[in-house]
């Protein structure tokens, strides 16, 4: 099917044939003949990168009646970047159209700008849903004659909590308008809005409901908890034109993750809400423009990215909510390219892969974290590859060559291939012949945690005193140094990779603390926590004897303290106070051991 046989008007066909498009995409060549010719309401069903903006803003654009200054088209998405992109897309579609305007309005800038710039007639409105709500509230916006609504990105909306405010604008819109909804999933949130405002809507799914695009492979990678920031990197190592985006749970994730990348040489940015707007704008623009190869993003701050050509999409933390996979995953293989979704998971996870695999109706490959050799194999004949295929302007460099024969003439050509692979690779050839296999083998049922690293209900809980496979550590900081239970699981997480789950009954005493960790975490959180800095203070942690010795029981009150006290001071008259008056600095010498 040709762009010329859908019924659009020439001014649109010839933008479209500029823009190079060939043939529309499969919910083009549906969405686009039915809202030409009917007037009613419209669900797609598509992920992002399918050509859904093109679905909604050719039919749009060829019903908007220039002669009239009012708003008739209103698109609503979930972020100001998806905005942006929409309004620019339209623009493009639109550039044969005289005396149109679109205008984007979003938070977290100018409010009058943006009013004026609907004061001088916006046909239509793209907007994300909150600073449409205050422009309508300030009556800035007429939507009288909005004969169209679209909903781009509804399940994003909803999961971001924009429930209410849809609700309000929807209400505020004439009855007679079109809603055409778009959602890569479908929700009960999203049903509930298509049965509050929709009559019998048309619906058109693209690869199945809920189902991702089919140029993705999706492959993961078990590995431990600890080794999970290591298997990161020898991915990446492994693929050296990747073109990445990688998700993690956190902003703090976020942040760590890209500053070891960085610090390992990569050519690696964050993107997450600590950033202030600039900075998010500049990172987004380096990616786009692919001076920035990898983009380390949280899920809210990758909301609305859509960037052609991404390579890989690496999940270093499963979403917390499985549905969040088809929306990261669908950053990739845009626009009928190929993509690659990589997820990283430890030995507990297995499951949480398996309900993935529901979601998106297709299976994962188990992958082998490359081998050193291959790594190493792969890299090399990547820097080769780069020289084989260099463009030589002999007549630029023509005279640099007498030199540089007379310098190298000594060398033979295996010589110089081993002096020049040398030169580049030292450093990363030393570091990968110390590293070891990252491979872990998956746990089969019976484990005691559920999908999330939770314990099942019914379960022990997590303060049970005789679990033989805790240790328990003794930790020099407390209360009065501002150590508490977030500061400790924080320290533990960033510093030794250990799971959360792992982590045991904490107690927060006045100069000290105890916790519990799995067994096998013990030599890693000795090694990885001795040392580290806390506000000034360096953490001293110890194994204590037996785990039942020293336990406060939560309550920093009980006998046990008192017994610790006693014992760690060698002193019966309150050696914790005698520790804590030799000053500040003092923390850095307290000990389990006297
Ligand atoms: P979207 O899903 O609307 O974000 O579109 C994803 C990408 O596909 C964008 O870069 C569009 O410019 C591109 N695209 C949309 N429709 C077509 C088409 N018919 N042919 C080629 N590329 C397209």
């Amino acid at each position: 099917m040709k762009f010329n046989e859908l019924g659009l008007k020439d001014t649109i066909l010839s933008a479209i044939t500029d823009m190079g498009y060939e043939s529309p995409t499969p919910i083009q060549q549906e969405a686009i003949p039915y809202l030409l010719d009917n007037q009613g309401d419209l669900i797609g069903l598509a992920s992002t990168g399918t050509g859904k903006t093109a679905a909604f803003g050719l039919p749009l654009l060829n019903q908007i009646e220039t002669d009239s200054k009012n708003t008739q088209g209103l698109i609503i998405c979930p972020t100001r970047e998806l905005c942006i992109q929409i309004s620019k897309d339209l623009n493009t579609y639109a550039k044969n159209i005289r005396g149109i305007n679109i205008v984007p309005v979003y938070g977290g800038t100018d409010i009058v700008k943006q009013i004026r710039q609907i004061e001088r007639g916006a046909q239509i409105i793209v907007a994300t849903p909150g600073r449409l709500l205050d422009l309508i509230n300030r009556r800035k916006i007429k939507l009288g004659e909005v004969e169209a609504v679209i909903l781009d990105e509804a399940d994003e909306m909803l999961n971001m909590g924009f429930k209410e405010d849809i609700d309000s604008i929807l209400e505020k819109t004439p009855d007679y308008k079109n809603v055409w909804l778009f959602s890569a999933t479908m929700p009960k949130e999203v049903s509930r809005i298509a049965k509050n405002y929709m009559e019998q809507p048309f619906e058109i799914t693209v690869g199945g409901k809920n189902e991702t695009n089919k140029n993705i492979e999706h492959h993961y990678y078990v590995v431990k908890e600890r080794d999970r920031f290591q298997a990161l990197k020898s991915i990446i190592d492994f693929n050296p034109n990747i073109y990445g985006l990688i998700f993690c749970r956190t902003r703090r994730d976020t942040a760590a993750v890209a500053d070891k990348l960085m610090a390992g040489g990569y050519n690696a940015e964050p993107l997450h809400g600590d950033l202030s707007q600039a900075q998010r704008d500049r990172v987004m623009q380096k990616f786009r423009s692919k001076t920035l190869q990898i983009l380390v993003a949280t899920d809210v701050a990758a909301r609305g990215i859509d960037v052609d050509d991404i390579t890989h999409v690496i999940h270093y933390q499963l979403p917390e909510d499985v549905e969040n996979y088809t929306h990261r995953s669908g950053r990739t293989a845009r626009a009928g390219k190929k993509g690659t979704s990589i997820a990283l998971i430890n030995t507990k996870e297995g499951r949480r892969i398996k309900s993935i695999e529901r979601i998106i109706k297709s299976q994962f490959d188990l992958k082998k974290v490359p081998s050193p050799s291959e790594i190493v194999e792969t890299q090399l004949s990547s820097l080769i590859s780069g020289i084989t295929d260099a463009e030589v302007d002999s007549s630029r460099i023509e005279k640099y060559m007498p030199v540089l024969m007379e310098q190298l003439e000594d060398y033979s050509k295996e010589d110089l291939i081993k002096r020049f692979v040398s030169a580049e690779f030292n450093k990363f050839l030393s570091y990968y012949e110390n590293s070891r296999d990252l491979n872990a083998s998956q746990r089969s049922g019976g484990n005691d945690r559920d999908d999330y690293g939770s314990r099942k209900r019914g379960s022990r809980d997590r303060g049970d005193r005789n679990d033989a496979n805790k240790q328990r550590f003794f930790v020099s900081l407390g209360r009065k140094d501002g150590f508490n239970h977030g500061a400790l699981l924080r320290l533990l997480c960033d510093n030794t990779g250990v799971n959360k789950s792992d982590i045991g009954k904490i107690d927060i005493l006045d100069s000290f603390s105890f916790f519990d960790a799995d067994k096998k975490e013990t030599e890693t959180i000795l090694r990885k926590m001795q040392g580290i800095d806390f506000e000034g203070s360096m953490l001293n942690v110890e194994k204590t004897k037996n785990r039942d010795e020293n336990r406060g029981g939560g309550n920093s009150g009980g006998g046990n303290k008192k017994s610790y006290a006693r014992r760690s001071s060698g002193n019966s008259s309150g050696g914790d106070r005698l520790r804590r008056s030799e000053g500040n600095r003092s923390s850095r010498r307290r000990s389990y051991k006297n």
